[in-house]
């Protein structure tokens, strides 16, 4: 999965550095270099992580964050703050950013600090008890299935791979991310697990399983679901 990354930071070197950094890792990046232009892209456009420079230009970081909490965006917010500034630490942290990270810092701290809060956000994301999508209704809490109104029996790993695509919806999920999340890694699971499990998925709830309208292959990398 590729997650967008919103760099605001009005120190070009830094931008520019930071930038190539995050795409090599396979971020997907857009940047801002002031707190107007930030807080607009945010507001209009998902991301999955803001990096946040304290000062900026216009609008400061603060302002910014707490825009985006009062809008309701609960996008994760990293902050980069000067060394010096303690007490902009604690302000951020109270205005709704979720970590901070103090100038200077070496790169690898940062990818590990934005990684380990993508996974937090995700695992905090609440997720749906029931879904609808064409002629399937879902009830994950009850555990039931129905397709045209008929009950679909699903095994329990197949309502939670099921339940892992429709919280990504719209978004590619490899099969990596769903033997972390759906199979937590347990020995003797391998990739063609997803793919059996995706399979029958497939047969259980798709029209016609040989030509999928939700449960899309993404060639080489992993699975898609649209609605
Ligand atoms: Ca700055």
């Amino acid at each position: 999965m590729s997650a967008r990354v919103l760099l605001v930071e009005d120190e070009p070197g830094l931008v520019m550095a930071l930038s190539d950094l995050l795409t090599s890792e396979g971020y997907t990046v857009e940047t801002a270099t002031d707190g107007d232009t930030a807080a607009a892209k945010a507001a209009s456009e998902p991301f999955d992580i803001i990096v946040l420079d304290v000062m900026l230009p216009g609008k400061s970081g603060f302002d910014v964050c707490r825009e985006l909490r009062q809008q309701g965006k609960d996008v994760a917010v990293l902050m980069l703050t000067a060394r010096t500034q303690v007490a902009d630490r604690v302000a951020g942290l109270k205005l709704g950013a979720d970590d901070y990270l103090t100038k200077p810092f070496e790169p690898p701290e940062l990818l590990a600090r934005i990684e380990a809060l993508l996974r937090r956000v995700k695992n905090n994301r609440t997720p749906v008890s029931r879904f609808q999508f064409g002629d399937v209704e879902v009830d994950f809490d009850k555990g039931e299935a129905t397709k045209g109104g008929v009950p679909v029996s699903l095994a329990g790993k197949e309502l939670e791979l099921l339940r892992w695509l429709i919280n990504n919806r719209g978004k590619v999920v490899s099969r990596n991310e769903l033997l972390e999340g759906v199979w937590e890694y347990q020995p003797g699971v391998s990739s063609r697990t997803v793919d059996v499990h995706i399979a029958w998925l497939r047969q259980k709830l798709e029209d016609n399983p040989q030509n999928p309208r939700h449960i899309h292959t993404v060639r080489g990398v992993g699975y898609r679901f649209s609605p």
